[in-house]
């Protein structure tokens, strides 16, 4: 197994900081065992461009002083050895590579059962010429229907109508962007297929702006990639987004504009990544007052520009709780617990943290989880600008926009 990575060996002894070179990190059986040998030793072995022949480290529990693998999401990897004594800095993998790289090194470790391996293998110069990490096809005839170089990190397949799902796509495992913008995939009777997106772990940025969508399903938001940080979905005909959507914590960028939106998803706001955010050209009417959650300082660009009149109307409506002064469910009560000590629900699957974010509500303001039963329902005029110097709204009355929100007092119903 090879991975193609910047990779340093740094001695211990060595105080001089060396440079991160474009190499491979690689591992497999050690040289003189048989490839059928059920007790062969394993090794690392280490290759760049000026060092061809590679260094190599038997792996072994006794070699192996530490493996840091907590960056793994970053490409990042540091193992270091005890003979010789080096470190081994990774940087720059491949996200999807490089789990698989240390899942196998691990495995190896603790004796358990690995993958077929073979030997590992001194590099040559061959391996340093640039392979095919893009392609970009524009028109119709030159659409690779042989199938695509698996080197591919960069797919763009725009304007030249597609109207099916090529699940080939989803098998280039290096890939971090697609885009698909310009086709009708809306109208794409194996749509159903595109939910296999989700093999794709390293994919960062996922394009389908202008595709004649105007439904998506819960499987497709329930396939999208955690890794994701762009996505555009802007041009199509979408009424709503589901809270699915901000499953995605690492988005940094989030077109929905020109659509069909009536609302946002009230969970809004748990996307504190966002840098860009464009709503405009929907039909929304409210924004949910989670938005003021979203940093401040990060928001580059938010663009709520020519949505229903009533996104900028200037009334207050405030309903008032369903049981005020009444007695929370046990369930309520729990999941309050939970959100409130910020104990860690990441390891939970999403149904179940979903189950918990619905069975209890926050307050907009003070951010106290409270039962959904005993909290104020407040539609109400807030300044955006206030809090982002970077809105554009666009309309005669500057900033002000309708937030609806849950909040869990009069003291902070007061606020508002
Ligand atoms: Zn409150």
């Amino acid at each position: 197994m090879r991975l193609k990575c910047k990779v340093v060996v740094q001695p211990a002894t060595s105080n001089f900081k060396q440079k991160a070179a474009q190499g491979f990190i690689a591992v497999g059986k050690a040289a003189g065992s048989s490839s059928k040998d059920e007790t062969a030793s394993f090794e690392l072995l280490v290759t760049t461009a000026k060092n061809k022949t590679g260094s190599k480290f038997n792996l072994s529990k006794s070699n192996v002083l530490m493996i840091h693998d907590r960056f793994v999401g970053d490409g990042k990897l540091t193992i270091q050895m005890k003979q010789p004594r080096s470190d081994i800095f990774i940087s720059e993998g491949n996200v999807g590579a490089l789990t698989s790289f240390v899942k196998t090194v691990r495995s190896i470790l603790s004796g358990g059962c690995v993958a077929p391996l073979s030997r590992t293998q001194a590099c040559t110069s061959s391996d340093f010429q640039p392979r095919k990490s893009q392609l970009i096809v524009t028109q119709r005839e030159n659409y690779p229907h042989e199938g695509f170089p698996k080197t591919l990190e960069d797919l763009r397949l725009n304007g030249i109508n597609i109207k099916r799902v090529d699940g080939r796509w989803f098998s280039l495992r290096q890939l971090t962007q697609l885009d698909l913008s310009n086709n009708v995939l809306g109208e794409a009777a194996d749509f159903a297929k595109f939910t296999d997106v989700s093999r794709l772990i390293s994919l960062q940025s996922l394009n389908l702006a202008r595709n004649h969508l105007h439904h998506l399903p819960l499987s497709f938001w329930r396939s999208l990639p955690a890794s994701l940080n762009r996505l555009d979905l802007s041009g199509n005909e979408l009424e709503r987004i589901p809270s699915e959507l901000c499953r995605l914590v690492k988005l940094v960028h989030l077109a929905l504009n020109d659509n069909h939106l009536i609302e946002l998803p009230e969970e809004l706001g748990l996307l504190n990544g966002l840098q860009a955010l464009n709503v405009s050209h929907n039909r929304l009417r409210h924004l949910p007052a989670t938005i003021f959650w979203l940093s401040s300082k990060q928001m580059k660009l938010f663009d709520a520009t020519a949505n229903h009149p009533d996104l900028f109307a200037r009334s207050t409506d405030i309903s008032p709780p369903a049981a005020d002064g009444g007695v929370a469910s046990l369930l309520e009560l729990a999941a309050a617990v939970v959100k409130t000590q910020g104990m860690s629900t990441s390891v939970l699957p999403w149904d179940v943290r979903r189950y918990l974010m619905t069975s209890i509500s926050r307050c907009a303001w003070c951010r106290k989880y409270r039962a959904p039963s005993s909290m104020y329902t407040v539609q109400s005029v807030c300044n955006l600008s206030r809090k982002f110097s970077t809105i554009t709204t666009q309309n005669q009355q500057g900033t002000f926009v309708q937030c609806i929100g849950s909040l869990c007092s009069r003291l902070c119903r007061d606020y508002v």
